[in-house]
């Protein structure tokens, strides 16, 4: 049966999430129109670590090997103590049976969002409309209804289904009245962007690598240009105090000797709020909330927008195969799957690493010496345990 009969699907927002489930439709032949409220995508520098499973969708997507190329291909990581010895050590290769992707990737979310987009727009049935904020959405009969303001107006656009990837403030969640209980973490997250080598300060580092004290712990991320330096900011210290620059030197200053860091090489310092929550429902009638707009968690491990993009393949993949005649139930089922998986294994499997430090690294330590445990902890790591199985859609294409 022919896919591309149907009413477009509509996707609200122009993120990684959107984004992939607004390519895996339109490269099977399903009409898509994703409206982004900006006026062109954002570049803020957000998320970073992009996961095997994520990358084997990437490369159905036709988009991994550009990213694999500018990214930092991570396959190992480190564990380390105050004085920079090292605790644990995982090698991603022992991934190599289960994944073509045994590794982690470094690279900027806004550059991928930005593939997507070029990507999107060489597709003859997929339209990307920039200032056009979705105010709200419906399901009427068998179809969908969205309210759309753009700079000339108001606009209602019909369509057959809705993705609402719309990120953590959804106007389409709330106006179907599906509550988000957002609970804020204790601790801030601290983010100093470098362009110093760290290998220069700790040698041998891996791209990935956390420094555990008794004060807690900071990790260090390598992208293709720059090193991230991850702090948490306690609760009861404000954005201004955290972002002077003693307090800072203060902070780094427990896992680098003073000279280390030549401070003269950040390239920038931000703070970011973290909370937790998950979306009372994430389908309603014919509208499916995806990513941040369904779920939370904080930045530990790099796993919420990698388990948005798995949302999105998951659920966007079951409606090509409802379009071709699959009972719509199998649909509903899939989208459930996500929900589930999201309460019960992301937000706590995140939680775990920061909830108590000393308990994790006890945990981590263990695995790293025996084998079997090694592989079990990396694969929960990557999320090979819980994200879709990838299968090519593109044949149906030919309907
Ligand atoms: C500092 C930081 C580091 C992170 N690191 C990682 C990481 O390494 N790995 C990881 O997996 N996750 C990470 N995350 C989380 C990740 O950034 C998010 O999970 C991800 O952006 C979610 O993607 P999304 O497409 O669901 O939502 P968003 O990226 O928020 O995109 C939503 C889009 O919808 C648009 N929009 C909003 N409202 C409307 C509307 N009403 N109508 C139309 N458009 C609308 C927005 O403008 C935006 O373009 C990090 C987050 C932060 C802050």
């Amino acid at each position: 049966m022919s896919v591309a009969g149907h009413d477009p699907v509509l996707v609200a927002g122009a993120g990684p999430v959107g984004l992939v489930t607004a390519l895996l439709l339109a490269r099977a032949g399903v009409r898509v129109r994703v409206f982004e409220k900006r006026e062109a995508l954002s570049r803020a520098s957000r998320a970073s670590t992009f996961h095997p499973p994520t990358l084997a969708i990437l490369d159905e997507l036709g988009l991994a090997d550009t990213a694999v190329s500018a990214g930092r291909v991570v396959r190992e990581i480190q564990y380390l103590d105050g004085a920079h010895q090292v605790l644990a050590r995982f090698d991603l290769s022992i991934l190599e049976t289960e994944t073509p992707f045994p590794f982690r990737l470094h690279y900027e979310q806004a550059d991928l969002t930005r593939d997507m987009v070029g990507a999107l727009r060489r597709l003859p049935n997929a339209e990307v409309r920039f200032g056009a904020e979705v105010v709200g959405a419906e399901t009427v009969g068998s179809q969908v209804s969205a309210d759309i303001r753009f700079a000339a107006g108001r606009e209602k656009v019909t369509g057959s289904w809705l993705f609402a990837a719309d990120g953590a403030r959804s106007a389409v969640r709330e106006s179907l009245g599906i509550e988000f209980d957002e609970r804020p973490y204790g601790t801030r997250v601290l983010r100093v962007m470098t362009r110093q080598d760290l290998d220069s300060v700790i040698p041998g580092i891996a791209p990935l690598s956390y420094v555990f004290n008794d004060e807690g712990s900071c990790s260090l991320l390598e992208m293709p240009d720059c090193w991230r330096i991850i702090l948490r900011v306690p609760a009861g210290i404000s954005e201004r105090q955290a972002l002077d620059r003693d307090w800072l030197g203060e902070r780094l200053g427990r896992f680098f000797s003073s000279s280390d860091l030549r401070e003269p090489d950040f390239v920038s310092v931000d703070i970011f709020a973290v909370s937790s929550a998950i979306a009372g429902e994430n389908r309603a009638g014919r509208i499916f909330l995806v990513g941040d707009a369904a779920h939370l968690t904080n930045t530990r491990g790099g796993m919420n927008m990698n388990c948005g993009i798995h949302d999105a393949y998951a659920i966007a993949g079951a409606l090509i195969d409802t379009l071709k005649g699959s009972p719509a139930s199998m649909l509903e089922r899939r989208a459930d799957e996500r929900h589930e998986i999201a309460r019960n294994e992301l937000i706590p499997r995140t939680d775990q690493k920061v909830a108590r430090a000393d308990d994790w690294l006890r945990e981590v330590r263990g695995c790293a010496d025996d084998p079997d445990r090694s592989r079990e902890f990396l694969r929960s790591a990557s999320m090979l345990d819980i994200a879709p199985r990838v299968k090519p859609h593109r044949e149906s294409l030919d309907g």
